[in-house]
């Protein structure tokens, strides 16, 4: 398994989610005062999680602090499980996650009309988290590290409307979940994941510029991995963002169902994959942390419909 430090106290580990390295990761602060979890990923990954603990040689009742960047399974599905595992934690969530963290239920039923069967297999159980247990935080806010250190809560909205990025000033490390997309291994392509039901072209795209004009040094990102190069990646990810929303609303303009949409462009993306990776691309990693094609459809269809921003019948 990779653990590896990134910066200062920072150390990234791989959860090997559904056994597949580079899809989804957790980033952990060892601090002389208590170690923090930004993102817990599923509970799925959890016994991965506590050995990538263990072999940083971090106890369960040294966990002070579990920080989630948004509720989606993948990032903040263990969230209940691991407060019953570690004695001392708290979790930190934007205020409009947090009462989905005590009652999951709604979480759960909203999942299950995206991955039906599929939900036990690559979720497991998700427990609820107690009331007391559950910290808001709150746009500009900030979560003490310990040691002196302190990281800065940053709403974004765009993938989620319950999203925040975190930014670690003393490193530079900006910690930003799904906002600003998925890259596997620096690779130069970035997956706009756009699943249902709130994805916002329009606050996303204020997002990244508020994220970009921070002047990060790296981004932390959940799929997967620290890359150096934040203006390039945000770039990349505006143009595909919106290319993708032109493509998609032509297709269904021109009548072509949103099954068939999603065929064709997994057809292209993938292509685009091999060719910028010159044939050597992490698909499953790319896959699992997207969802799917259909998900990705999903999520600018119901966008469409609800903010109309072509004029047509969709
Ligand atoms: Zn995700």
């Amino acid at each position: 398994m990779e653990v590896r430090e990134l910066a200062q106290g920072w150390f990234l580990v791989d959860l090997e989610f559904q056994g597949v390295a580079q899809a989804v990761a957790a980033y952990v602060y060892k601090g002389k005062n208590g170690v923090t979890i930004v993102d817990t990923g599923p509970s799925t990954s959890v016994p991965a999680l506590m050995r990538g603990l263990a072999e940083l040689g971090v106890g369960e009742e040294e966990v002070r602090q579990l920080v989630l960047t948004h509720i989606h399974l993948d990032h903040g599905g263990a969230a209940g499980l691991l407060l019953e595992r570690l004695p001392q934690a708290r979790v930190f969530v934007h205020p409009v996650g947090a009462p989905h963290l005590i009652d999951p239920s709604r979480l759960w039923a909203s999942a299950s009309r995206i991955y039906g069967d599929l939900m036990g297999q690559l979720w497991g159980e998700v427990r609820p988290c107690p009331k007391d247990r559950v910290v808001v935080i709150e746009d500009g806010e900030r979560i003490d590290l310990g040691d002196g250190r302190l990281l800065l809560a940053l709403s974004t909205p765009g993938h989620a409307s319950h999203h925040h990025a975190y930014l670690d000033p003393a490193t530079g490390l900006l910690f930003a979940g799904d906002v600003a997309g998925i890259r596997i291994g620096g690779l130069r392509f970035v997956f706009p994941p756009t699943p249902p039901p709130d994805i916002d072209l329009g606050l996303w795209r204020h997002s990244i510029e508020r994220l970009r004009a921070l002047r990060p040094t790296r981004l932390c990102l959940g799929h997967f991995g620290a890359v150096d190069d934040p203006d390039w990646h945000f770039d990349d990810l505006l143009a595909r963002l919106f290319l993708w929303a032109g493509w998609i609303g032509a297709q269904l303009e021109l009548g072509a169902e949103p099954a068939l949409v999603a065929e064709r462009l997994q057809a292209l993306t993938d292509e685009e994959l091999q060719l910028v990776s010159g044939g050597g691309v992490p698909l499953p990693a790319y896959h699992l942390a997207s969802g799917s094609y259909r998900m990705t459809v999903d999520g600018y269809v119901r966008y469409f419909r609800s903010h109309r921003p072509f004029a047509s019948g969709l």
